[in-house]
C-alpha cells in the first residue's frame, strides 16, 4: 500500500466552514479526482473498541468547550 504523504498531492475539496481549500495530502481517486482520506469516503470510523471510547470522549470535550465558549462570549 502507498502511503498518503509519499504522493504528496493536495485535496482539492473545499472545506465546508471556511470554504478554502482543504490542505491534506490526498491521493488520486476514481474519477481522476484528488482526495484526501477524509474527503475520499475511504474512512469508515473507529473500529476496535478503544478506538470508540477515545472518539466518544472528543465528542463530550468539543461539546464542553463549545459550552464554555458561548457562556464566556454572552456574559
Ligand atoms: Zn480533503
Amino acid at each position: 500500500m502507498v502511503k498518503w504523504r509519499e504522493l504528496r498531492l493536495q485535496c482539492e475539496t473545499l472545506t465546508k466552514q471556511s470554504k478554502r481549500l482543504c490542505r491534506a495530502p490526498g491521493r488520486i481517486c476514481k474519477n481522476g479526482r484528488i482526495r484526501c482520506r477524509i474527503h475520499g469516503g475511504v474512512s469508515t470510523g473507529p473500529k476496535t473498541a478503544i478506538g470508540k471510547q477515545k472518539s466518544a470522549y472528543n465528542i463530550i470535550k468539543y461539546n464542553e468547550q463549545r459550552a464554555n465558549y458561548n457562556r464566556s462570549n454572552n456574559e
